[in-house]
């Protein structure tokens, strides 16, 4: 009776006369019905074996009836119920520890359901499985073991790996636990890149690398490992990164430098961004090339767009106060005052220095060009401006190529951008 009913909705489908409530309806009526329309093609399959043995087995090759199974509505596994509000998050990356050591589903994030069999599904879930525990096996032998402190969570995005043992933070309301944190970390940063492609006018092809992030909760462990991952012998650093063709950043939730979620955050997009910018192709380095303006300045940029202020500083040599900075990190209004008062370093200076050489207003300058830069005439020429430093060309030369002005001339329209801009007396 039951694959009459769905027949019948099936001939009415064909004459293309349903409403949109019948079609809803007799949708309904085809899944639910389904289980009953299997039982019948069986059992009239088996009538036809009994009648006709030798006219069966291609018959029933191509009409096999597709796995039904009310438990899982036909998928062959249900959702692993142990993870809890974060099933929706580690659905939407590609590995991550703690789900890999829930003991129910080994990171599969769902189970096989007795209920029926659907080996194409069993065979995929324990590949998964299989791919995850690899994964971390690894990870485990590589960082855990030898940094050998506080235990570590791991994440792997579409774009990035990240090792994680920041303590819990207070982020707006909650106070948010290692794990959920790492995932937030990992959306974050995820997000950033996205936004970083989409103000440069970036393809995807042209920003191909894994970002590899270390983040740990106590200096030892970055002592131990940031050496290791970066290549960089500065045991005693907050952060050390190695830009090339692999991107790379470790870091330590160093109190002084980091005392929340705020400041932490603000302190991934600044060093992030630097990975972003070097692995760009060309794939190359900027602040050794006389263009620290132009790396410490894209750097701020970010820092100031998703948080407001700029309070991260990259010196090779000097020794930063924990703490240090300038005008509390806000800066279009001490920008404003430089200009006015004939003290801002020109460009045609500014442009001849590493990054080591900025000083605390050359950094605000810098920001303020590339300010400047992206609002006025977009970030594809920027993006170009930054190509053309890569491979060494003079800024007498690239800025000409890319602006149609050269480094002298373009010095009165963006000092006359700031004024028109950035307000003298900051309103707060
Ligand atoms: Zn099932
Ligand atoms: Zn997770
Ligand atoms: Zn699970
Ligand atoms: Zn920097």
């Amino acid at each position: 009776m039951g694959a009459c009913e769905v027949m019948g909705a099936c001939e009415v489908m064909g004459a293309g006369e349903l409403t949109e409530a019948a079609e809803r309806r007799a949708a309904g009526a085809v899944r639910t019905a389904g289980p009953r329309l299997g039982t019948a093609r069986r059992w009239s399959l088996g009538w036809l074996a009994v009648l006709l043995p030798w006219a069966v087995a291609p018959a029933s090759a191509q009409t096999a009836p597709a796995v039904v199974c009310r438990t899982c509505d036909n998928h062959g596994t249900l959702p692993c119920s142990k993870h809890g509000k974060l099933l929706e998050a580690e659905r939407a990356v590609q590995s991550c520890s703690v789900a890999i050591d829930c003991k129910v589903c080994l990171g599969a994030l769902a189970v096989d359901c007795k209920t029926c069999r659907n080996t194409t599904v069993e065979v995929e879930l324990q590949r998964r499985q299989q791919t995850a525990r690899e994964w971390l096996q690894k990870r485990r032998t590589d960082i855990d073991q030898t940094a050998g402190g506080d235990p570590l969570c791991h994440l792997l995005t579409q774009h990035v790996e990240l090792a994680f043992g920041i303590k819990p933070l207070q982020v707006g309301k909650d106070k948010v636990d290692t794990h959920p944190l790492m995932h937030l970390y990992g959306e974050r940063i995820e997000s950033l890149r996205k936004l970083y492609l989409e103000t440069f006018a970036l393809r995807e092809e042209e920003q191909h690398e894994v970002l590899h992030v270390y983040m740990f909760r106590s200096g030892t462990d970055q002592a131990r490992i940031g050496p290791r991952v970066t290549g960089i012998g500065v045991s005693q650093s907050t952060g050390t990164k190695l830009m090339g063709v692999d991107c790379v950043y470790s870091m330590w939730q160093d109190p002084r430098y980091f005392p929340d979620d705020e400041a932490l955050w603000r302190g991934v997009i600044h060093n992030v961004v630097h990975l972003l910018v070097c692995n760009t192709n060309p794939s190359q380095v900027l602040y050794n090339k006389k263009a620290g303006w132009l790396d410490e300045g894209i750097a701020h940029w970010f820092e100031d767009k998703l948080t407001g202020k700029c309070l991260n500083y990259c010196f090779e040599e000097i020794l930063v106060n924990p703490g240090a900075n300038w005008k509390g990190g806000r800066w279009r209004t001490p920008v404003r005052k430089l200009v006015d008062e004939g003290k801002a370093r020109p460009l045609a200076e500014l442009c001849g220095l590493n990054t080591d050489q900025l000083d605390f207003p050359d950094h605000a300058l810098a920001f303020a060009w590339i300010d400047y830069l992206l609002t006025v005439h977009g970030g594809a020429k920027l993006r170009d401006l930054v190509r053309e430093a890569k491979q060494d060309r003079p800024m007498r030369e690239a800025l000409p190529a890319v602006y149609g002005q050269n480094v002298l001339t373009i010095e009165a329209p963006f000092q006359q951008w700031v004024k028109e801009h950035y307000p003298a007396v900051e309103s707060r």
